[in-house]
């Protein structure tokens, strides 16, 4: 998605400059849970990705559930143990294009840290469970992120292949859920 606004997050989608909502705060969470709603789902950074790996022959799921902690991957490929999740900038610190907006600077700040210590944690888990973990930011050229996520999907066939790698696996304590929860995995 595109980044937010960088003006007072209570703005953000009214023209009349004389609006203000009660507190910083109020106007912060409301700007939140308004771009968390946007966000969720096909963003064009993840639909560009997706056609690319579609178009190279790959076929994968997406908005996939992860077990036990309550989040989803943009893209997986479950059999293969794959997990590819597209950044926005914004909201997950890119270092190039990360700026936080001006009003409530550190309430921003703050939710901004936080989502980037999820995203680390969730790695740390996903690669306990024994996936292995692709992660693109939204600026990344297509050119480059498709390859990326090509070869992590073709090494993990490879590693398939031997038996003592599958072994390990099979012992992984966490497992992939079925149901469909919250979003809806669909076969593209
Ligand atoms: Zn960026």
């Amino acid at each position: 998605m595109p980044s937010p606004t960088r003006t007072e997050p209570g703005r953000t989608t009214t023209s009349n400059p004389n609006r203000r909502l009660a507190t910083p705060r109020a106007s912060s969470e409301d700007a939140l849970r308004r771009m968390r709603r946007q966000r969720r789902r096909d963003t064009a950074p993840e639909i560009v990705l997706r056609s690319a790996l579609h178009r190279s022959g790959l076929r994968f799921r997406v908005d996939y559930p992860l077990a036990g902690l309550r989040r989803w991957a943009d893209l997986a490929f479950p059999t293969e143990r794959v997990a590819v999740f597209v950044d926005g900038c914004f909201w997950h610190g890119c270092p190039e294009h990360g700026t936080a907006p001006k009003a409530n600077a550190a309430w921003w700040r703050d939710k901004i840290a936080a989502n980037v210590a999820r995203d680390r944690e969730t790695v740390v888990r996903l690669e306990e469970a024994g996936w292995l973990v692709v992660r693109v930011w939204e600026h990344e050229a297509v050119s480059h992120s498709a390859p990326r996520v090509a070869s992590a999907v073709e090494a993990r066939r490879r590693e398939r292949a031997r038996p003592a790698a599958r072994a390990a696996r099979a012992k992984s304590p966490v497992r992939d859920v079925s149901t469909r929860h919250g979003g809806s995995p669909s076969e593209t």
